[in-house]
């Protein structure tokens, strides 16, 4: 028998304390002979109380990055978008109804049952009605289509249904909406009890594309359509809640406007919520995360920021069981030069994934699918992105033309710039903490995120891992090998020696 090889170091050789390590000072060595096939891996992860990702993403709670828009697109993707808190009244107050209204829309695009229809009564008129399905859209579309009861109320007396095709925007408008409407004698409808799959039956075999459903006395109770159907095809990989509507978290500070956000935003729908502080360790945190877990026992609640073993303990003895690990190394982040407190990104997820049982989100400093592979092999559970999901199609901003190198661009800044002006919520001191500049446009989440999805997947085949937990397991037990990189390693490992 010859004598085992061991290429490189461990993770434990690899980290040493005291000195701080970031994705880039190291890569992972193929040592793994690998015999299992791509479509054997599964990237889902866990966050428990019932949110789990097929896809281990989330999106950073930032205004440049996280409108309803990205989180949607983001759970069809199999991640998660948490809505960020810097909605302003004109006179610079927090406005907690404007991010109430985003998690809305992201619960309202795709149902299995809508619970609460937007409906019409039948003496609206056709530009009545245009008007409430302007003020309600789904995605970027206009509700066009609605149930139509007694009293317009959506539990009321069904009445008819007016759908796209019985109006015209233009020629109609002066009608009432019962002039134009299916009546219920000519309407198929469904009646409750039923369950789904054979109220989608029903879609099919009647040619249908909305189907209003009733109880006995012919009140309204849900409606079911086609394109819901068509979504979940579309995209097998959503992340969506027992009501089959997408999954959304959203950012609440630990100020005393917090209870009133946390109120609203569960009300509307919200799955979980992210403490958003770059302090985790605080007093503040303390109160808010036992707070949460009193009131809220059924919603995930999301901790940190953090980056030592130390704050994880913490935290941890008071009950929370996720947080985002990572201190001033985000990539429009200042901390470090600010204040001098941080910890280089690698380095904070190594030790407190080791250090908890908590889920550990490795967040800021992920600038490629090569960092997403690191983060995830070293013990993170799930990463935040902020900047590689910033100047995306779905993000927040316009896209314009860079003039210096003629490429499109799109707004990215910091939480704590001067620029984004938390103030009075986050209540940062007045030295700024983060900066604004501008990245690159990649395109739509739907193209762009599939893209990781595929390197990832070709990394754990590279490390023949079938998932995150063998991943961890092999890392832990010192059979995932890394090296430490100098600074020749990494200018080979970028695009060298070639004209651009
Ligand atoms: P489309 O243009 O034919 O796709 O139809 P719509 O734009 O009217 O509606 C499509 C999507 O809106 C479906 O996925 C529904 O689940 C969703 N939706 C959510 N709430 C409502 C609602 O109150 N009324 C209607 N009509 N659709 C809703
Ligand atoms: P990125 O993915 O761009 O490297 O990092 C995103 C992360 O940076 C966010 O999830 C958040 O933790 C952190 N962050 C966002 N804005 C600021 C800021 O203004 N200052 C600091 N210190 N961190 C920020």
């Amino acid at each position: 028998m010859g004598e085992e090889i061991y290429s490189g170091f461990s993770a434990k050789e690899l980290f040493k304390e005291g000195i701080g390590m970031t994705y880039d000072d190291f890569s992972i060595l193929d040592t793994s002979f690998t015999n299992i096939d791509r479509n054997e891996i599964v990237l889902e992860t866990d966050l428990g109380k019932g949110i789990v990702l097929k896809t281990p993403i989330i999106a950073a709670p930032m205004d440049t990055v996280t409108s309803k828009e990205l989180c949607i697109a983001l759970a069809l993707q199999g991640g998660i978008g948490c809505i960020h808190y810097n909605f302003k009244n004109p006179d610079g107050s927090p406005d907690i109804d404007k991010q109430v209204k985003e998690i809305e829309s992201v619960k309202r695009f795709e149902n299995g049952f809508i619970e609460n229809p937007v409906t019409v009564s039948p003496e609206n008129t056709i530009a009545d009605a245009i008007q409430i399905g302007e003020k309600n859209k789904v995605g970027k579309s206009a509700i066009d289509t609605f149930p139509v009861t007694e009293s317009g109320k959506p539990h009321g007396k069904l009445l008819g249904l007016l759908r796209k095709q019985d109006y015209s925007r233009t020629k109609h408008t002066d009608f009432k909406v019962k002039d134009r409407m299916v009546p219920l004698k000519k309407l198929i409808k469904g009646e409750w009890p039923i369950t789904l799959h054979e109220a989608n039956k029903l879609l099919w075999e009647e040619h249908l594309l909305f189907l209003p459903i009733t109880d006995k006395k012919c009140n309204l109770r849900y409606l079911v359509t086609r394109s819901d159907l068509d979504k979940n095809e579309e995209y097998p990989l959503a992340t969506k809640d027992e009501n089959k509507r997408l999954m959304v978290l959203f950012a609440v500070e630990t100020r005393p406007i917090a209870y009133e956000r946390l109120e609203k935003c569960f009300k509307a729908g919200a799955d979980g919520c992210i403490i958003d502080t770059s302090q985790g360790y605080t007093r503040y945190e303390v109160d808010m995360i036992k707070y949460i877990k009193e009131k809220y026992p059924d919603k995930l609640v999301i901790g940190g920021n953090i980056s030592t073993p130390e704050a994880c303990k913490g935290l941890e003895e008071e009950g929370l069981n996720s947080y985002r690990c990572g201190q001033g190394s985000g990539s429009i982040c200042t901390t470090s030069g600010a204040i001098g407190v941080s910890r280089a990104g690698a380095s904070g997820v190594y030790y407190c994934a080791k250090a908890t049982k908590m889920k550990t989100i490795a967040d800021g400093g992920i600038r490629q699918v090569g960092d997403i592979v690191k983060a995830l092999t070293i013990g993170a559970d799930v990463v935040i992105l902020g900047n590689m999901l910033a100047g995306t199609e779905e993000s927040p901003g316009n896209t314009i033309i860079d003039p210096e190198s003629g490429l499109p661009v799109k707004i990215y800044r910091g939480m704590g710039s001067k620029e984004a002006n938390v103030g009075e919520i986050r209540g940062y001191s007045r030295l700024p903490q983060g900066v604004s500049g501008h990245v690159k446009y990649k395109g739509s989440i739907h193209e762009w995120v599939p893209l990781i999805r595929d390197g990832i997947i070709s990394a754990f085949h590279v490390l023949n891992c079938k998932n995150i937990k063998e991943l961890h397991e092999k890392m832990n037990k010192g059979k995932i090998r890394f090296e430490k990189r100098t600074v020749g390693s990494l200018r080979e490992s970028n695009v060298h020696d070639l004209l651009m």
